[in-house]
């Protein structure tokens, strides 16, 4: 899909509360790349997808998002044979030394990772198309883990979470089992969430038909997307039509809920 970027930037029409200048808005209109969490985002709240993604606004980095970030990365260092202590280093590092990560909780979580020096690749990319078509939308992700022993091929994605789910509650790990076996060409991979805080797991053998579903929904998901920037490209004072506010317990944590409000009188 083609987008005409000098209609988007010419015939906007937005509250300027929402306005940002126009050429960053022709940046991130035309370089979006889908990954989990933006194709959820969407699915969950498309004005606050918009607010993100097409105007740009910046969400503040909470502490969930932050520890989380911290645990990752000194799990990964783990892994690649750093001791405890320069791992926790390397995790405050990595979140910019934010003032709400705690050094206690981090190394308690830390530890909890069930993960010895070089059993597998750490923080594994995948950029792929999500249809053979040449204009198909690219989705993209860092997995976890990914090892490969005895049983088969394994991932894992790391939670911080306070609440345990399974892996078929969201689409993530099935995506992530498809984008497995797309690069190494696998009809069946294992994926495991595991919730650190609690010292459990949950893992399934994902076969060829299960991935399929989740690569099917998240093509089904970025080309609704697609679509929407095309008719907001041609008719920008459609933007709240497009991607309406739909409040939901996600509200609770949503940084523009106070705006929504005001705008919609919805999400407070
Ligand atoms: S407050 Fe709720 S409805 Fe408004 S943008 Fe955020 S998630 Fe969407």
């Amino acid at each position: 899909m083609v987008h005409n970027c000098s209609s988007i930037r010419n015939k906007r029409d937005v509250p300027a509360s929402f306005g940002i200048p126009s050429f960053f808005l022709k940046k991130v209109v035309f370089s979006l790349i889908y990954s989990f969490s933006r194709l959820s985002q969407y699915e969950n709240c498309p004005f606050r997808f918009y607010l993100k993604y097409v105007e740009g606004r910046e969400e503040p980095v909470t502490k969930p998002l932050a520890l989380g970030k911290a645990v990752h990365v000194g799990i990964e260092k783990r892994i690649q044979g750093y001791t405890l202590e320069d791992a926790i280093v390397e995790g405050y590092i990595a979140t910019g030394f934010h003032p709400e990560v705690e050094r206690t909780e981090m190394e308690s979580l830390i530890k909890k990772a069930p993960v010895e020096t070089g059993m597998g690749e750490t923080e594994v990319h995948f950029e792929l198309p999500l249809s053979p078509s040449p204009s198909a939308p690219k989705i993209q992700g860092f997995i976890d883990l990914v090892v490969e022993d005895e049983t088969g091929v394994w991932f894992a994605d790391w939670k911080t979470n306070w609440q345990q789910y399974g892996v078929f509650d969201s689409m993530q790990v099935s995506l992530y089992a498809w984008a497995l076996m797309e690069m190494k060409g696998l009809d069946e991979v294992y994926g495991t969430l595991y919730f650190l805080r609690f010292g459990q797991d949950d893992r399934h053998k994902f076969s060829r038909d299960e991935a399929e579903k989740a690569r099917q929904w998240a093509y089904d998901t970025a080309m609704d997307i697609e679509n929407k920037l095309f008719l907001l490209d041609i008719g920008p004072e459609a933007w709240d039509r497009l991607f309406p506010a739909t409040p939901s317990s996600h509200c609770k944590h949503c940084p523009f809920a106070l705006e929504c409000y005001q705008q919609f009188g919805v999400g407070l």
